[in-house]
């Protein structure tokens, strides 16, 4: 029998993960609160007219077996064709034919199963499709010029010769790639993301998210890659990660994991509140004692043992009854993010032709999603849904399902639009690049999402204060992404949930495991042998 109540706070795969660790151990009994009706937070899969989003596009792949075994334990993988591969009569994806004793897994014939995927993803500028990230190849100064490669050479050297000293995101991306390629590839880019030039961003961003990138390294990558042998492990842990080609893909969406996951959640016996928002966190000396939240207009308390935070850090210390020191309060009250939204679009067909090697359904561009670098566009990025997987939008050799997103503020012009309004701005967007004839739009819809990047500029500099006043409850672990305010993605998420519950079950007091998930490259510490 549990004897102890785990409050968990979001149903994201950082919320689900910690449930599914605690049942692991006898006696806590999991309570999961989640503010909205949908499970996987930003990773749930949107519903429209019969077809399915990815709010982003998720690829599953990670450098931690752990990780990837918690993955693969959902479903099996396909070893049958996908539908385009199907209809295109050849095995694009790579994987063999199923060995004789191994269960069929066939996703004509069932969904609960993972697809393996193809990374095709570049770059529109100028009008042309650059490789992304930037590869060293005929294709890139073909498109550049002359003119714009020579320079881009000389000031990638100047860049070598004379290190900048790395105080800002602007400084970390120069260094790697000098400041012509920094101009035409990321300035623009990184102001449309977050909204602030990126002279004005700390350089742990770059830090994280494009670690070992530089150009150096694309010239090593273009340099070995005739020579280099496929890494065969889906996993591709020696591959950086930005450079990763394949990955694992639920064949429903993201959603479907998290569905599935928060499934054996509830048969093990824990429990999830939908609809419950979470306003108040009581605590008494340095432990919390209730968590309150809101549901149907009513408000509840519900005692807790312990508790496991995913929502924002920033609503977190508001929520915190105790008193606390002023400063902490006003840092986390100033922490900045970055909105977002995503237009669902459906269209006959593409306008831009596909010039690559690669075969698809229709023949569309083979990308799995496009940045948009072109400057007189608010469109950051296009995901193409068909090539995600066939099964998100059921008539792929009809149509064309899209997602335009947008980074925003919440309240800003782009997120007060009227969804007619912005969709018909966002189609526009898309025709006026060209990528579209804007008459071939079938379908539409608008989804937002809130905080969806914890940013790191401004008051995230004294990130420290707050991280260090909630490590002061004893029995509170911030987990996730918003949780931890840091750019964690679903594998980062989840490590943070299992140190967490790791630091419960061994009555650890030092909480610097679950903060230093996705700070070290490759996170040693979880290895599993
Ligand atoms: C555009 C985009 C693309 C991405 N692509 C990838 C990718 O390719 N691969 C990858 O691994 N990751 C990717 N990610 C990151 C991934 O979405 C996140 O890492 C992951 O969803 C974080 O999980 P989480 O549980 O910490 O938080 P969330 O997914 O944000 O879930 C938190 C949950 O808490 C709930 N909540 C918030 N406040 C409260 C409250 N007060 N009370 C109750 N409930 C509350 C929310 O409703 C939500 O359901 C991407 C993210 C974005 C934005």
């Amino acid at each position: 029998m549990s004897t102890k109540t785990a409050i968990i706070i979001g149903a994201g795969p950082a919320g689900i993960t910690a449930a599914l660790e605690l049942l692991k151990i006898a006696d806590y009994h999991p309570v999961i609160l989640e503010e909205s009706f949908e499970v996987g937070g930003i990773s749930r899969t949107v519903e429209y007219n019969g077809r399915r989003m990815d709010l982003g596009g998720h690829r599953f792949f990670s450098k931690s077996d752990r990780v990837m075994s918690v993955w693969r334990a959902f479903m099996p993988v396909q070893n049958k064709p996908a539908r385009d591969e199907n209809l295109l009569g050849e095995t694009i994806f790579g994987f063999g034919p199923a060995p004789d004793n191994s269960p069929v897994c066939d996703p004509e014939r069932e969904d609960r199963l993972w697809l393996v995927r193809r990374r095709v993803s570049r770059i529109v500028f100028l009008r042309k499709f650059f490789d992304y990230p930037i590869s060293v190849k005929p294709r890139t100064f073909i498109n550049l010029g002359a003119r714009r490669t020579v320079k881009a050479g000389f000031s990638f050297l100047a860049a070598k010769i004379k290190k900048r000293e790395e105080n800002s995101l602007a400084d970390f991306m120069i260094n790697r790639f000098g400041k012509v390629l920094y101009r035409m590839f990321f300035e623009g880019y990184n102001e449309k993301l977050w909204g602030i030039n990126p002279t004005q961003m700390e350089p742990d961003w770059g830090a994280q998210r494009i670690k070992g990138l530089s150009l150096s390294k694309a010239v090593w990558e273009a340099l070995r890659k005739p020579f280099a042998k496929k890494d065969g492990d889906i996993a591709q842990k020696n591959t950086e990660t930005s450079l990763i080609e394949r990955f694992l893909y639920p064949k429903l969406g993201p959603g479907q994991l998290w569905r599935l996951a928060l499934d054996e959640v509830l048969a093990k016996g824990g429990e999830v509140r939908f609809g419950a928002k979470v306003t108040g966190i009581t605590a008494k000396d340095v432990r919390v004692t209730a968590v309150e939240y809101e549901q149907n207009g009513d408000k509840f308390a519900i005692q807790a043992d312990v508790c496991l935070s995913s929502m924002p850090v920033k609503d977190l210390i508001a929520a915190i009854s105790a008193d606390k020191p002023a400063k902490v309060a006003e840092v986390a009250n100033a922490l900045p993010y970055r909105d977002f939204m995503t237009v669902g679009l459906l269209v006959k067909r593409l306008k831009i032709k596909n010039k690559t090697k690669i075969r698809t359904v229709g023949d569309i561009v083979p990308d799995t999603w496009i940045y948009v670098q072109e400057p007189d566009v608010k469109l950051g990025r296009i995901q193409l849904f068909n090539n995600w997987s066939p099964y998100l939008n059921q008539d792929i050799t009809e149509n064309v399902w899209l997602g335009l997103e947008y980074f925003c503020n919440e309240g800003d012009v782009m997120w007060e639009m009227p969804d007619e309004d912005f969709i018909s701005f966002a189609a526009d967007e898309l025709a006026s690049i060209g990528i579209i004839d804007r008459g071939d739009v079938l379908d539409a819809c608008r989804i937002r999402v809130k905080k969806a990047y914890p940013a790191y500029f401004g008051a995230y500099k004294e990130f420290g204060v707050v991280r260090e006043y909630l490590d002061g409850f004893a029995n509170l672990y911030c987990i996730g992404r918003n949780g931890q305010h840091r750019y964690n993605n679903m594998d980062h998420s989840m490590l943070t949930a299992m140190e967490a519950v790791a630091n419960i079950k061994n009555g650890a007091t030092d909480k610097s495991k679950v903060w230093n998930v996705n700070t070290e490259e490759d996170y040693h510490e979880l290895k599993v042998k």
